[in-house]
C-alpha cells in the first residue's frame, strides 16, 4: 500500500505526506501512525455499533423463543380482544340499565295492581259479597301479576343482525301499554270515565262504539264486562 515519495498523498488526519496509506475502505490516505488509528477507529465503530445491534437483537430472539406471545402480532391480537370486549361491555351495561329502569316502573306498577287487589278481596270479605266467579278472577289476575312480573311483556330484548356481523347488538326495548279506550261512537250511547265505561240509552235503537286504538298487525285481546242488561 506505501506509495513512492513522488506521488505521495497527504494524511487524511495529520495532513503530512509520510509513507503514505490508502485504506480501502474509504479511499483515504494516512500516514502509518494514523492508518493505525484509523483501524482501531473501524475495530471501535464495529465493537460499538455492529456487535452492540446484534447482542441487541439476540435478546430480543432470545425473549421471543421465551415468550413466543409477546411477539407484536400477538399484541395486535390481544388489542383487538381487549378493545372488543371494552365494546361489548359497554352495550351490556347500557342494556342492564335500561331494564333496570324498566323492571323499577314496572314492578310499581305491579305494586299498585297487588294494591288493588287487595283492596278489593278486604271489600269483598268485609261484605260477604263474593262468588265461584269473582274468586276464580282474583286467581286468574293475581297468577297474571305474579307471570307479569318474572317475564313483564313490556319489556323485549332485541339482537341486531342486520350489518350480519359476528356479534350482533343486543338492544332493550320497552313496549308502550296499549290502555284501550271507547273513542267514537254513532247511535243512543254515552260515553263515560274517560272512555272506560259506555252506557246505552233508554231507546231500543242499535248503537256502535269502536275504540281509540288502531291496529294493523298481531293479535290483541280486549275485554268488556257487561254490566245491567236489559232484554226486551
Ligand atoms: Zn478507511
Ligand atoms: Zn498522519
Amino acid at each position: 500500500m506505501a506509495s513512492t515519495s513522488s506521488n505521495k498523498s497527504r494524511c487524511a488526519t495529520c495532513g503530512k505526506n509520510i509513507g503514505t496509506f490508502t485504506c480501502r475502505g474509504c479511499s483515504q490516505d494516512f500516514c502509518l501512525s494514523h492508518a493505525q488509528e484509523h483501524r482501531q477507529l473501524l475495530g471501535k465503530q464495529m465493537d460499538e455499533d455492529v456487535i452492540l445491534m446484534h447482542d441487541q437483537f439476540q435478546q430480543c430472539l432470545n425473549e421471543q423463543v421465551k415468550q413466543p406471545s409477546l411477539h407484536p402480532l400477538m399484541k395486535e391480537i390481544n388489542e383487538w380482544e381487549k378493545q372488543s370486549i371494552e365494546k361489548i361491555q359497554l352495550v351490556a351495561q347500557v342494556a342492564r340499565q335500561k331494564v333496570l329502569n324498566i323492571i323499577s316502573k314496572h314492578t310499581d306498577n305491579v305494586i299498585i295492581a297487588l294494591t288493588s287487589i287487595k283492596e278489593q278481596l278486604s271489600r269483598a270479605r268485609d261484605d260477604d259479597d263474593f262468588f265461584e266467579s269473582d274468586i276464580n278472577e282474583w286467581k286468574e289476575n293475581l297468577e297474571k301479576l305474579k307471570t307479569d312480573l318474572n317475564t313483564p311483556k313490556a319489556i323485549t330484548i332485541k339482537f341486531d343482525d342486520k350489518m350480519n356481523s359476528f356479534i350482533p347488538k343486543i338492544s332493550v326495548h320497552k313496549e308502550r301499554p296499549i290502555t284501550e279506550r271507547f273513542e267514537r261512537f254513532l247511535g243512543d250511547i254515552q260515553i263515560e270515565e274517560n272512555g272506560q265505561l259506555i252506557t246505552h240509552g233508554n231507546s231500543n235503537a242499535h248503537a256502535t262504539v269502536r275504540g281509540k286504538g288502531e291496529y294493523s298487525s298481531g293479535q290483541r285481546l280486549f275485554r268488556f264486562k257487561i254490566e245491567n242488561k236489559r232484554t226486551s
